[in-house]
C-alpha cells in the first residue's frame, strides 16, 4: 500500500515541517549563540585571540576596579628589540599591542608569532609604511591587503585592528582598512627622544585610566622605559590590556572605519 503523506494525512505534512522548522531554529539559535559569545562568559578576551587557541596567560590578574591602560608598539617586528621588550612584559606579567609593519612581520615570522602566542595583540601598522593619504587610491588598497595576507599567513587570521602610519587618514582609507582604526591619546614622542627617562617622564605626566600609549618598539631608549613604566603605572593602581580587551571592558563595540583614541570609565 503507498502512503500518501500529501493528500489522505496532511496533517502529517505540518507535523513534518513543524519539526523541520524546530529543530532548524534549534540550530540557528546555537550557531547565532555561538559566535556573538553568548556563553555566560565572564572572562573577557581578545576577539581576535578567542578565534584561536592561545597559551594560558602569564597574568591576568583581577581588573575589577583597576584603572586601565593600553601599551601599545609600533613598527616593529624587530629582532634587536622586540624579543627583549617580550621578555620583560612576560617577566611582568603584562600584555600590550603591537602594530606591525607587514614587511617587518615577513622576515620575522618567528617574533609575530611570539608576540600573538604570549598573549599580546597584532594589528597591522601597514605594509610599508608609507603614509596612505599620498598614495592612489589603488595604492592604498593594495598595501593594505598585502599586509593583511601576511599576517593571515602568519598568524591564520587577519587583523582585527589597524593603525595607521603617522595618524593619517582620508574617507577612503577609513572605508577600506575594514577594520576599527586604533590612535592613541598619549604620545611619548620616543621616536624623537630616544631617551628612557623623557619616555618615562612623558607617559605618567599624560597617562589617564582607558588611554592608548603610542611606543615604538625598534627603539633600545624605549625597551629600557618599559620595565619603570609598568612598576610606576601598577603603583598608581593601573593594569594592563590588549587594545580590545580595553573597549570590551569599557563596554564600546569597535566599529569598522571608526577611529579610536581611547576608553575612558
Ligand atoms: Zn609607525
Amino acid at each position: 500500500m503507498r502512503f500518501g503523506v500529501n493528500k489522505r494525512v496532511p496533517w502529517l505534512k505540518f507535523g513534518v515541517v513543524g519539526v523541520i522548522v524546530f529543530f532548524g531554529f534549534l540550530v540557528f539559535r546555537g550557531t547565532f549563540r555561538y559566535f556573538s559569545g553568548e556563553k555566560g562568559t565572564v572572562i573577557p578576551r581578545t576577539p581576535m585571540l578567542s578565534q584561536v587557541k592561545v597559551p594560558e596567560r602569564v597574568f591576568r590578574g583581577d581588573l575589577n576596579g583597576k584603572k586601565l591602560v593600553a601599551l601599545t608598539f609600533d613598527d616593529g617586528p624587530y629582532s634587536e628589540t622586540t624579543p627583549r621588550l617580550l621578555d620583560i612584559l612576560k617577566e611582568k606579567g603584562a600584555v600590550a599591542t603591537f602594530f606591525e609593519l607587514g614587511m617587518r612581520a615577513k622576515d620575522n615570522t618567528e617574533i609575530t608569532k611570539r608576540v600573538f602566542e604570549e598573549g599580546h595583540e597584532v594589528g597591522s601598522h601597514t605594509m610599508y609604511h608609507q603614509d596612505l593619504i599620498e598614495l592612489s587610491n589603488e595604492a592604498v588598497e593594495g598595501d593594505i591587503k598585502e599586509a593583511n595576507a601576511v599576517f593571515e599567513e602568519i598568524l591564520g587570521i587577519k587583523p582585527k585592528i589597524t593603525r595607521v602610519p603617522y595618524g593619517n587618514s582620508n574617507q577612503f582609507i577609513r572605508e577600506h582598512v575594514k577594520t576599527p582604526l586604533i590612535y592613541w591619546s598619549v604620545d611619548t614622542k620616543d621616536w624623537e627622544t630616544k631617551d628612557t627617562n623623557k619616555v618615562v617622564e612623558e607617559t605618567m605626566k599624560a597617562t589617564s585610566d582607558g588611554a592608548i600609549i603610542l611606543y615604538h618598539d625598534i627603539y633600545g631608549s624605549t625597551v629600557d622605559a618599559i620595565p619603570i613604566v609598568i612598576d610606576q603605572l601598577r603603583d598608581q593602581g593601573y593594569e594592563f590590556v590588549t587594545v580590545s580587551e580595553l573597549a570590551e571592558l569599557r563596554g564600546v563595540r569597535l566599529e569598522n572605519g571608526e577611529v579610536y583614541t581611547k576608553f575612558e570609565p
